[in-house]
């Protein structure tokens, strides 16, 4: 059985050479997180809310970025 991942592969070598982990919160710019789960490694995410970049990635146990659209305090 496959685990259950958040993420897509972000495949824009544009930004980033290679293929990178990506959480899509709606957003228009992206930033590096670095997941130190295990082999630090790293993930792209674009939502506009994230505090720090040291966190770990929502397939290894960690927070999910706010998506836009879904931001909690707006309910
Ligand atoms: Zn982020
Ligand atoms: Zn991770």
């Amino acid at each position: 059985m496959a685990a259950v991942t958040k993420m897509t592969r972000f495949r824009n070598e544009d930004v980033i050479p290679q293929d990178a982990l990506f959480f899509d919160a709606g957003g228009s710019t992206y930033h590096t997180h670095t997941c130190p789960e295990g082999e630090t490694h790293k993930w792209l995410c674009n939502s506009p809310y994230c505090s720090s970049l040291k966190t770990m990635c929502p397939d290894h146990g960690g927070e999910e970025p706010v998506k836009i659209g879904r931001e909690p305090w707006r309910r």
